[in-house]
């Protein structure tokens, strides 16, 4: 069995989806890839800003609120005041922090990288990934192996694609790494 491994890579990260009160409706926030850090005395808030793509209005997603700043090591700060962007990327792909500030995740752009795969062959597919996100694994599936939803389902339901795990591929989504097995129930007995 071929082992074959395709890696999801994130273009941008996932839009907050949140009402915004200038726009009078509900609309799609872009990170804007700075933090706000204010630092008094005793109270530390740290926020990721966001701007609504319409109309520019700025929406903070909190990531620490009311915090004794003794908590954070002095070079962690730093990073949040030059906006470094490893910890930029960190934060904006975190969609439970979204969901926590009281947004909707919208789906981030992506590519998927790695070897295509002829569904005949036995394979031992790995997708994996460095965030999870709101992507479903048939979406994958059925973008790389050009697939129409109804011969996605025929596949399923033969067991010619399968989650190595017993997941359920119709409902599932991706976090770091799903294994699946491709084409190796077919009905064929195989010479090992
Ligand atoms: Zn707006």
């Amino acid at each position: 069995m071929q082992k074959i491994t395709w890696e999801v890579q994130y273009l941008s990260p996932p839009l907050a989806v949140r009402y915004c009160k200038k726009c009078g409706k509900k609309s799609e926030y872009l990170c804007s890839g700075l933090f706000r850090v204010n630092a008094q005395r005793k109270y530390l808030d740290i926020w990721l800003i966001y701007k609504c793509s319409n109309c520019d209005t700025t929406w903070n997603s909190t990531i620490y609120s009311r915090t004794n700043p003794q908590s954070l090591s002095p070079e962690l700060l730093e990073q949040f005041h030059t906006n470094d962007s490893n910890l930029v990327e960190q934060y904006a792909m975190d969609i439970e922090l979204l969901r926590r500030n009281g947004a909707e995740v919208g789906l981030p752009n992506y590519r998927i990288t790695g070897d295509e795969i002829c569904i005949d062959n036995p394979t031992e597919l790995h997708i994996i990934s460095k965030y999870s996100c709101q992507l479903n694994v048939s979406t994958i599936l059925r973008e790389k192996l050009y697939l129409s939803q109804k011969a996605f389902a025929q596949m399923l339901s033969c067991g010619q694609i399968k989650s190595i795990s017993g997941l359920d591929l119709k409902k599932i989504k991706l976090h770091n790494e799903v294994v699946l097995a491709i084409g190796s129930n077919t009905g064929i007995m195989r010479k090992e």
